[in-house]
């Protein structure tokens, strides 16, 4: 590996969609215009990265997931202003140009022209293997020892955040932390219900407990996980395996201002829209498997004026929202160390993600490559 001209680098690449990840050496581009070449010291596992692996979505093949990024600045395009070499980033699938109506108006996460920040189709591939095409998901791929993204989708961080943390405000924290203090707008003294305490709704938790909500209800079904909660604000915690989640919430609250599902099951969302209370609303965050509807008694939700959204990356300007919450690492009211259950090598990704799948852990990084 050199930091001048094209890297020869580890990463994990997908070359059929159902299949492990395999650890190969590709070739990365130096950055040109407003792209910066990162040294990815920590790419945690998020789900979503599973999903993308095992369901067609459409992402071309061969294919270099990891969206979790935090590392330092090597070089960068002659068009990056806001960076430099020496500087430790955040990076961020939230893909947006920064000029059109939505990105103007204070909504990146809603940018009308997300594909500005990868190449254009006539363009040499950030990432090659043999000299041909690898596909970089999300302007990130960050299953890599190094990954050139645009400036758009890297926040500067403080250096005294640790890198596997930092790795974790890129979606984890931002899309839980975000999708409650951004999206949902939780009230102080709400009440709210988590299904599922993986790596991201371990965030809603802590979102809840910032917002001031009264009740903090965990479920989940892994007892580690609802033995976690507490050190992330849950008042009281179900395990959904043992008993009925909705009326055991029922019973606790008599329904619930907001319920987030954070799963991506037909069932859990099912439950998040019937433990509301009267004016509550379901936010959906858990990625489905595809062709998998949910079911609505849309007279459920009528007299009782129960609402339902779609959250995606906690409604998050990436620019505010990282130091934000690095700060309240630093300062000792955010819990980011629980998050992370162990730091393993990237050699050991496909082990990690069965675990991930059987939930018993909350987040595996990779912080050695
Ligand atoms: P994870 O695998 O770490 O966590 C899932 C949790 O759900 C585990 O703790 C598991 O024990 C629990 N669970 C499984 N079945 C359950 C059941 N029946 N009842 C209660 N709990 C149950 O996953 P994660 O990385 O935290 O991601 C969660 C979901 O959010 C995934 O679908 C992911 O793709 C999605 N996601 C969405 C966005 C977005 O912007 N909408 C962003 C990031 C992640
Ligand atoms: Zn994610
Ligand atoms: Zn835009």
């Amino acid at each position: 590996m050199t930091s001048k001209g094209v890297s020869r680098v580890r990463a994990a690449v997908i070359n059929a969609i159902g299949s492990a990840f395999e650890i190969e050496e590709v070739e990365i581009a130096e950055p040109q215009g407003s792209e910066v070449l990162v040294d990815v010291r920590a790419v945690g596992l998020c789900h979503s990265d599973l999903h993308f692996a095992q369901a067609d979505v459409g992402m071309p093949l061969p294919l270099v997931l990891g969206h979790e990024v935090a590392g330092v600045v090597v070089a960068v395009g002659e068009d990056v202003t806001g960076l430099v070499p020496g500087d430790h980033v955040v990076g961020s699938l939230i893909q947006s140009c920064g000029t059109c109506p939505r990105c103007t108006a204070g909504a990146p996460f809603q940018c009308l022209n997300p594909f500005a920040t990868l190449r254009g189709p006539d363009e040499p591939s950030r990432l090659t293997r043999d000299g041909q095409p690898v596909f970089g998901a999300f302007g990130l791929g960050g299953f890599a020892e190094r990954a050139l993204v645009h400036e758009n989708q890297l926040a500067k961080v403080d250096t005294a955040v640790p890198f596997a943390e930092a790795s974790i405000l890129g979606c984890g924290v931002l899309t839980g932390v975000g999708a409650v203090l951004n999206g949902a707008g939780v009230k102080e003294g709400d009440t709210v219900a988590v299904i599922g305490l993986g790596g991201v709704g371990l965030n809603v938790l802590s979102g809840a407990r910032l917002a001031g909500a009264s009740r903090i209800i965990g479920v989940d079904v892994n007892d580690e996980k609802l033995a976690l909660a507490a050190s992330f604000g849950a008042t009281d915690t179900v395990n959904g395996a043992d008993s009925d989640a909705v009326a055991a919430v029922l019973e606790l609250t008599g329904g619930v201002d907001h319920a987030f599902e954070v799963i991506g099951m037909k069932q859990t969302s099912e439950q998040a829209i019937a433990m509301l209370g009267v004016g509550g609303t379901a936010h959906l965050i858990g990625i489905h498997k595809p062709d998998r509807p949910i079911e609505i008694d849309v007279n459920t939700l009528l007299a009782p004026q129960r609402g339902i959204r779609g959250v995606y990356m906690g409604s998050s300007d990436l620019h505010r929202d990282v130091p934000r919450y690095a700060k309240l690492f630093l300062d000792g009211e955010l819990n980011l160390s629980d998050l992370i259950s162990r730091e393993i090598n990237i050699d050991q990704i496909n082990d990690a993600y069965e675990e991930l799948k059987n939930g018993a852990i909350a987040r595996s990084v990779i912080t050695s490559f």
